[in-house]
């Protein structure tokens, strides 16, 4: 399972095979082999990416890990 890149909660849903919703902060993220990808979801349904915002080390997948994926 995962943790949510944003604010850590474990309150994530599956929408894709390698993506991610939080329900806490409402963002969605993708994984890929060692980072992760987040994005906001616009009120248009449409996704903008928040990767800028992030640093390489704070997108690194192994520390968003938990249990088994
Ligand atoms: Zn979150």
């Amino acid at each position: 399972m995962y943790i949510c890149p944003n604010c850590k909660s474990k309150n994530i849903g599956k929408i894709g095979t390698h993506q991610f919703y939080c329900w806490e902060c409402f963002i969605e993220f993708g994984v890929k082999k060692k980072q992760m990808e987040l994005y906001q979801v616009e009120e248009d349904g449409s996704l903008s990416s928040l990767d800028d915002i992030f640093t390489p080390e704070e997108l690194a997948r192994d520390q968003y890990v938990y249990g088994d994926v």
